[in-house]
């Protein structure tokens, strides 16, 4: 079944197209690899399926529903950005915890999601540490686990991993692939990392200047050209 469907998708900046015209389907579950140059759109097009941006044109539907008129706190995209954007005067628990606050969420309910959470990304029993207190890594796992707060039907990650070192980097990107497969969740992760894409990807999508060259298995995409 397809989750996510993006239909003409464009987005202009001045006279500027940072996505031009991307049409795509994504398969429930699937894990893709959004991979191409510094520049070529990557951040936009997660942005513009988070509702961060408004398209100039073109639009996205999840599970068959059309995300045009939903605003960003509304969908049911959790995300993960470059810069992390964790709060440093919140608690770590409190951090994973802020995406079910601005729902309305009562907070002991949040709280009680946010343990399992920080279980899932092995930091179980450090909710109550604030963030100056973990090392980049496990900054990286409080972002993973604030982006799948909300139980979103879609997991969007902007180059998780591009902070850390070699070794940890390898180690993440074999535990968010087994995050991904234990919950099931659509995720698209944007990387300028070949080799992290073939680690990770069920489908690699290559873009340059906006729009899409090359979409199939890493095996595929890397045996061209
Ligand atoms: P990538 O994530 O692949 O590095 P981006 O999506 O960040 O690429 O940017 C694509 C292009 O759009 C770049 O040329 C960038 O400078 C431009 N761009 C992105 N956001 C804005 C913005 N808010 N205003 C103007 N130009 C932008
Ligand atoms: P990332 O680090 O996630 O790739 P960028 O550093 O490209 O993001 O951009 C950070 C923010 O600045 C984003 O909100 C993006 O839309 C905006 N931005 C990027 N390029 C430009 C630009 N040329 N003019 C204005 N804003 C931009």
């Amino acid at each position: 079944m397809t989750e996510l469907s993006l239909r003409g998708l464009t987005k202009r900046f001045g006279n500027h197209t940072a996505v031009d015209d991307v049409t795509l389907d994504v398969p429930d579950g699937s894990f893709i690899c959004l991979l191409g140059p510094s520049g070529c759109g990557k951040t936009t097009l997660l942005r513009l399926l988070a509702g961060l941006e408004e398209p100039t044109a073109g639009e996205v539907s999840v599970a068959g529903q059309d995300q045009t008129n939903v605003p960003p706190e509304k969908r049911e995209f959790g995300m993960v950005f470059q810069s992390l954007a964790l709060f440093p005067h919140l608690s770590v628990a409190d951090n994973v915890a802020y995406p079910l606050s601005i729902r309305g969420r009562p907070r002991a309910e949040s709280r009680k999601r946010a343990d399992e959470l920080l279980a899932q990304v092995q930091l179980a029993g450090m909710g109550d540490r604030r963030i100056h207190q973990l090392s980049g890594g496990q900054r990286q796992r409080v972002a993973i686990a604030r982006g799948l707060a909300i139980e979103p039907k879609v997991f969007l990650l902007d180059e998780p991993l591009s902070a850390l070192d070699a070794n940890l980097r390898e180690q993440m990107q074999v535990e968010l692939r087994q995050l991904q497969q234990r919950l099931g969740v659509t995720t698209v992760v944007v990387t300028h990392d070949q080799k992290e894409a073939l680690t990770m990807a069920d489908i690699v999508i290559v873009m340059d200047k906006g729009r899409v060259q090359q979409v199939g298995a890493p095996m595929e995409v890397y045996r061209d050209p």
